[in-house]
């Protein structure tokens, strides 16, 4: 039997849509996840290890009835004001969380790991696009606890001979273009579908954190990546570990290279669904930087990764797909 691939978080949206990739690659993938956030529907037949990530002995006896042979970590938490407010739930989760895994990799002798990383750890960089040689400054605890999982990553390689990658993504986006698989979080905060909900009349608007910042309409530019990219990329970083290109601690940005401000999202909104995005100006949201945007330059060279969803209008229609077929997203809650 093939060794499995462990995908921790694979319920979710961005895990649910690489656990998809794998197969398709024909890998074997096992996911563990406590289905507190995912959703058992996403894993589209995937086998589920049900299990909290955060309790080790139950991550320990995973590792111990499965041949497992990389694992691959998005089970976090990932909003930064509640980072803010609360910052004890992203250190337990987010460090904690990844401090498991990594124990019981080294315990069972697992020598692959791929992880989700983030853009915010780099905090506020002077200039843009943001490439991998800036410092990493944080500027909020949600960025500290995955700096932190980064470093433990460079220190268990170090140590251990653990191979490991971190990606760094920037705002990820967009649904499975052959419609399988979509962005359904509750509470949804995220904007493009928040965008999507208020073109349904299903908000009665959208509202636009703030259009007084320094950018060419006013309001903040983000890099939106589509999550079938974000997936490839988590492949062929397993694939580069395999086959003995990448080792040690390795870290790649994951960025479409072209900012889109909040505006330019709407706009293309109403493009795509043919409908108006009602929405009002309110306030600036906190720990909002005005502009990120990221150069993928290094994972393209190294890795080969590219991008097949350059424009917002591609990203935004896929994810009009899924959100147009699916009004009350995955609706698996109360089954799950
Ligand atoms: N945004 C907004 N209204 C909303 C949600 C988000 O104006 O209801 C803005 C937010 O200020 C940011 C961008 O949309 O500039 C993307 O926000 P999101 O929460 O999707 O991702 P983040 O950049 O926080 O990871």
């Amino acid at each position: 039997m093939a060794e499995m691939i462990l995908v921790v978080g694979g319920a979710g949206y961005i895990g649910s849509h690489t656990v998809l990739a794998l197969r398709e690659r024909g890998r074997r993938v096992l996911v563990l996840d406590d289905l507190s956030e995912g959703h058992r529907a996403a894993l589209l037949g995937a086998p589920l290890a049900r299990a909290d990530v955060l309790d080790l002995e139950q991550v320990r006896s995973v590792f111990q009835w499965h041949r497992i042979g990389a694992v691959m970590h998005f089970a976090a938490r990932c909003y930064v004001g509640e980072s803010v407010t609360h910052p004890g739930r992203y250190y337990r989760a987010n460090v904690l969380g990844t401090l498991n895994l990594l124990e019981c990799m080294r315990e069972a002798g697992v020598k692959r790991f791929v992880f989700s990383s983030t853009c915010a750890t780099y905090g506020e960089p002077e200039s843009m696009p943001i490439v991998e040689t800036m410092p990493q400054r944080p500027v909020n605890p949600y960025g500290e606890t995955k700096l932190v999982c980064e470093r433990m990553m460079r220190d268990f390689a170090r140590a251990h001979g653990l191979d490991s990658v971190a990606l760094r993504y920037f705002n990820a986006a967009g649904a499975d273009p052959g419609g399988r698989l979509g962005e359904d979080h509750e509470p949804e905060t995220h904007l493009i579908p928040l965008v999507l909900q208020a073109a349904q009349g299903r908000r009665p608007h959208l509202t636009v954190f703030g259009n007084d910042y320094p950018t060419r309409d006013g309001t903040c530019i983000r890099d939106y990546i589509h999550v079938t990219d974000l997936a490839e990329a988590h492949v062929l970083a397993l694939e580069a570990m395999e086959q003995g290109r990448a080792g040690g601690f390795q870290f790649f940005n994951l960025g479409n290279q072209s900012g889109t401000s909040v505006l330019e999202v709407i706009h293309a909104a109403e493009k795509v669904t043919g409908r108006k995005v009602p929405y009002v100006v309110g306030a600036r949201r906190a720990g909002d930087p005005p502009v990120l945007v990221g150069s993928s330059a290094k994972i393209q060279e190294q890795l080969g990764w590219r991008p097949r969803f350059g424009s917002i209008e591609e990203i935004v229609g896929t994810a009009w797909r899924w959100h147009a077929a699916h009004p009350g997203g995955y609706q698996d809650r109360q089954t799950s």
